[in-house]
């Protein structure tokens, strides 16, 4: 079986993505082939698209919030069927062995995961490719059941929006009563904002925009707090169990130090990068026993509870659906916060290219 597919791709950091022609690995006994339907618009892909992290391998396909319907499957697949509704997240292998992958932490693999796009292979070294195209060919173990309940197009975010959110509020072991903070309203926070409110969880938006307040209410935000202001920072000191902070790019992450509980944890899942311009003090963690850590997306077995959560407490994304077409305008809008909340590409308009 040869899987040749249409694509969109960015071929150097500075080129507009464009359309991409490739041929997908061919099927392992344990593989899913699946036809694309919807992929959704993470900040990461611009990232890796752009190479803002140093070690993009072009041509880089983007997109690892992908749903979509099983066209075939191998002699040896036995979770899916043909004609289901699955995802795909941001991993479509790992070990499977190391201490990591034992406790279902396969994105912290020891081995490093494989990721959906932008790695090589596990068997055959090829390039993997993401979600901006026809079809993916994934290992069943890698693929997620889409509950019947979730809409195709607002589920796409789940897959790596939703499940990145989902993790730190579960290992932290957010609850009715936790009070809970999120750090700027895009794809990452408005899911934050929804999951953390369906948790029971007390939840607060720190943004750096005046204006999104009604939408962060609608979103779960019994409050917002602008970053920038001292006194609305200062009104909310002591407060949180727990903040995760979703920012894209170097910010000073001293204002949140006191904004946090005795005991309670910043989580960083926006920005990966050395702090240079604002050192972090430390008095504040040492005196008041509070952490900085990070988090990354979240294991196969948590983004299947995130989506079976989701469909329970019927929550989705509130996505704008977009032609493959539109993707470079999608990433400008997308550094001007120009997005509610998160861009999802439908794919059957580049189905449609000639
Ligand atoms: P997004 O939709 O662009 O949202 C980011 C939000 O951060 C913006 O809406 C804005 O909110 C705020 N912001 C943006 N630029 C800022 C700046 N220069 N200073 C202060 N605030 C700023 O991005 P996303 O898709 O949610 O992704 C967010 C980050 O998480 C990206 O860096 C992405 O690569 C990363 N990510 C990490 C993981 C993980 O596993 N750890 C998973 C997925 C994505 P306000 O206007 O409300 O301030
Ligand atoms: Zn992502
Ligand atoms: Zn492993």
């Amino acid at each position: 079986m040869t899987i040749a597919v249409k694509s969109y791709a960015a071929h150097s950091p500075t080129s507009p993505l464009g359309l991409f022609h490739f041929v997908r690995r061919d099927p392992r006994p344990e593989d899913v082939v699946i036809e694309i339907l919807y992929a959704g618009v993470c900040h990461t892909d611009l990232h890796v698209a752009r190479n803002d992290w140093g070690w993009s391998q072009y041509p880089v396909v983007p997109g690892h919030e992908i749903i979509g319907r099983v066209t075939a499957v191998g002699d040896k697949v036995t979770r899916v069927k043909l004609g289901d509704r699955v995802g795909v997240g941001c991993m479509v292998d790992a070990c499977r062995d190391c201490g990591a992958c034992r406790k279902g932490w396969e994105q912290y693999c020891e081995k490093g995961s494989t990721s959906t796009y932008g790695s090589k292979d596990r068997v055959d070294g090829t390039p993997t490719h993401g979600g901006y195209s026809e079809q993916i060919v994934v290992t069943q173990d890698f693929v997620l059941k889409l509950p019947s309940k979730l809409d195709l197009a607002g589920a796409a975010p789940l897959l790596c929006a939703g499940v990145t959110m989902w993790s730190p509020l579960r290992h932290w072991r957010v609850a009715t009563g936790s009070r809970v903070g999120i750090v700027g309203l895009g794809g990452l926070g408005h899911m934050g904002l929804k999951l953390a409110k369906a948790l029971g969880a007390d939840v607060t938006l720190f943004s750096r925009s005046p204006g999104k307040e009604e939408d962060a209410r609608r979103l779960g935000a019994e409050r917002v707090v602008i970053s920038s202001d001292k006194a609305q920072m200062k009104s909310v000191a002591g407060r949180f169990d727990l903040i995760i902070d979703t920012v894209p790019y170097e910010h000073d992450l001293n204002p949140y130090i006191p904004a946090l509980a005795t005991g309670g944890t910043l989580v960083l899942v926006g920005y990966l990068g050395p702090l240079q311009q604002t050192p972090v003090r430390t008095s504040g963690m040492v005196v008041g026993r509070k952490a900085i850590a990070g988090s990354l997306i979240g294991g196969i077995v948590e983004t299947q509870e995130m989506l079976d959560f989701c469909a329970d407490k019927g929550i989705s994304a509130d996505v704008e659906v977009i032609n493959m077409q539109q993707i470079n305008e999608a990433y400008e809008r997308m550094l001007k916060s120009d997005v509610k909340y998160r861009f999802v590409i439908d794919i059957a308009s580049l189905r449609a290219q000639a």
